[in-house]
C-alpha cells in the first residue's frame, strides 16, 4: 500500500507544527511519498516565504534587491532547525543557490520569479528528511528535477507533460519497491526541456502531490491542510460551518473551481484518471476524518452538499442580432478569450445575447478583445458590449441536486425573498446550480442559501 500525502504551508510553517507533520508520517508505514509546500503564515499578520521570495526578486529587479529579504528568509528555516537541534550546514549551500538565483536578472520577468520561487519548497524539504533522517528513518530528498517532473506552459503557470508520468514511476518505484524509505518531494514546480524551474499556478503543491499518486498509482492521496476538511460553505461567511464528510470528485471539482480554497481546482483530474480517492485532512486534528473523495458515493440525503463563491469576478454581456445563425459563434468568441489568457468560468447564451464571466484583473485584455469583437462582426458595434465588474459567483453543489425537481426554484425565491438580484444563472450540469450576482450581495446570498439547508448549523 502507498499513500502519498501533501503538507500545506500552515503545517510547515514553524519547528511546532513540523512536529505534527513528522507524527503523521511515521504513524502510518505507508506514507511513503510526502510533498511539501513553503513554510507559510505562522499568524494571521505573518507573510508566505513564497511571497517572501516574490518580494525579493521583484525588489532585485528594481534594483532594491536588501540585503535584509535574504536573511529573512534564512531566519525563517533556521529557526526550524534550531527547533529540531539538526546540523544546519547544508543550508548554506541552497542559500548560495537561491542568491545566485537572485542575481541572475532576466528580462523574461516570469522566468525569473520561477527561478527564485521554488525554493521555499526545496529547502523545507531538505529540513523533513534531516529531521526524519535524526530520528533513523531512511529519509531522503527527490527534487522534480532528479524524478523528471517535466512541464511546458507559461513560467508560473506550468502544465505538466504526458509523459512525465512514466519518467517519475521509473525513477521512484525502484526505490518505493527495494526499501523502507520514506521520500519528500518539494512541491510546486517541474522543470521545463531546458531544465529551468517552471511553478505551477499558486496553490500548485496540491498539484504536485495529485501528479505523483498518478505516477505511481497511489491507493491514496492524503492532502494535508489546517482545516477538517472541505466545508459546506465559507468559515468567514457562515458561522461554523459543518465539514463535509464525503464529496464524489465531480462536486469536489465545482466546489473548489470556484473557491473552496482547500484545494486547487487542477488537483482531481490525475486522481479521476486513476480512480485514486483523496482524503483532505487536519493536521492540527488528525483524528478527525476530514473530507473523503471519490468517484461515486453512496446516496447520504443531502440534495445540497456545499455552497461555494468566488468574488473576483468580472461579467461581459454580448449582444448581436441574429447571433444564432452565426455558425461557431460560441468558439469563435471563446477563441478570442483564449487567446488573450483569459478563461471564461460561466456562460449563459439567449437567442442574440450571451453573458459570461472571468475573473477580475483583466482590464488591459478586455479592450483588446472587445476590438477584435467588433473587427470580427461578433457584435454590432461596441455599445453591444457591456462589461461589470465587482461581480460575484455563487455556486450551489451537490449530487443529490440532479434527481431533485424544484430546486432552482427553491434557491432562487430564497434569494428574491431578501431581497438579492440574481444577474445571471447557469446549470451546465445537473449537480451545480451558479448564480452571477453584485458583490456587495454575495455574501448574504452564501448565508440565505446555507440556511435553506443547513438551517442547524447556521444557529
Ligand atoms: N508555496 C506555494 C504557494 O504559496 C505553493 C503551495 O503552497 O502549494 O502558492
Amino acid at each position: 500500500m502507498v499513500i502519498v500525502t501533501k503538507f500545506g504551508g500552515t503545517s510547515v510553517a514553524n519547528g511546532r507544527n513540523l512536529e505534527k507533520v513528522i507524527d503523521i508520517i511515521l504513524s502510518n508505514p505507508a506514507r511513503r511519498v510526502n510533498v511539501m509546500s513553503a513554510p507559510g503564515k505562522r499568524y494571521s499578520q505573518d507573510t508566505k516565504v513564497t511571497d517572501m521570495l516574490i518580494q525579493m526578486g521583484q525588489e532585485t529587479v528594481r534594483g532594491l534587491g536588501q540585503p535584509e529579504y535574504m536573511e529573512d528568509i534564512y531566519r525563517r528555516f533556521i529557526d526550524i532547525t534550531d527547533h529540531f537541534e539538526i546540523e544546519s550546514s547544508f543550508l548554506v549551500g541552497l542559500f548560495e543557490s537561491l542568491d545566485e538565483a537572485k542575481n541572475n536578472v532576466l528580462s523574461d520577468r516570469e522566468e525569473y520569479l520561477d527561478g527564485i520561487k521554488p525554493y521555499g519548497e526545496i529547502i523545507i524539504s531538505e529540513i523533513i528528511a534531516g529531521v526524519l533522517r535524526k530520528r533513523g528513518v531512511d529519509a531522503q530528498v527527490y527534487r522534480p528535477e532528479d524524478i523528471g517532473m517535466r512541464t511546458d506552459g507559461n513560467f508560473g503557470n506550468a502544465k505538466l507533460k504526458e509523459t512525465s508520468y512514466e519518467e517519475i514511476a521509473a525513477s521512484l518505484n525502484p526505490a518505493l519497491e527495494g526499501s523502507n524509505r520514506v521520500i519528500i518531494v518539494p512541491g510546486f514546480y517541474g522543470i521545463d526541456e531546458h531544465g529551468r524551474y517552471m511553478t505551477f499556478q499558486r496553490g500548485g503543491s496540491d498539484l504536485s502531490g495529485a501528479i505523483l499518486a498518478n505516477a505511481l498509482d497511489a491507493d491514496l492521496y492524503e492532502n494535508w491542510t489546517d482545516s477538517n476538511g472541505i466545508k459546506r460553505a465559507h468559515p468567514d461567511v457562515v458561522e461554523n460551518p459543518e465539514t463535509i464528510e464525503r464529496l464524489t470528485y465531480r462536486e469536489a471539482r465545482e466546489l473548489a473551481y470556484l473557491g473552496a480554497e482547500i484545494l486547487h481546482p487542477d488537483t482531481l483530474k490525475p486522481l479521476i484518471d486513476k480512480n485514486i480517492p483523496l482524503s483532505v485532512r487536519n493536521t492540527f486534528d488528525p483524528d478527525q476524518n476530514g473530507t473523503y473523495i471519490t468517484a461515486t458515493k453512496e446516496a447520504n440525503g443531502y440534495v445540497v452538499e456545499g455552497i461555494a463563491h468566488n468574488d473576483r469576478i468580472t461579467a461581459m454581456y454580448v449582444e448581436k442580432t441574429g447571433m444564432d445563425e452565426i455558425v461557431g459563434y460560441i468558439e469563435r468568441l471563446s477563441s478570442i478569450f483564449t487567446e488573450h489568457g483569459v478563461s471564461i468560468n460561466q456562460f449563459t447564451a439567449a437567442v442574440d445575447s450571451i453573458s459570461l464571466t472571468f475573473a477580475e484583473g483583466y482590464n488591459e485584455q478586455i479592450e483588446s478583445i472587445n476590438d477584435r469583437m467588433v473587427r470580427e462582426g461578433l457584435v454590432d458595434n461596441i455599445n453591444g458590449i457591456r462589461v461589470e465588474y465587482d461581480r460575484s459567483v455563487v455556486c450551489v453543489v451537490g449530487e443529490g441536486m440532479s434527481h431533485t425537481p424544484g430546486i432552482l426554484g427553491r434557491l432562487s425565491t430564497a434569494l428574491a425573498s431578501e431581497g438579492i438580484n440574481i444577474e445571471t444563472v447557469s446549470q451546465a450540469s445537473e449537480i451545480s446550480i451558479i448564480f452571477g450576482l453584485k458583490t456587495i450581495d454575495a455574501k448574504n446570498a452564501v448565508k440565505v442559501l446555507h440556511n435553506l439547508y443547513f438551517p442547524k448549523s447556521n444557529m
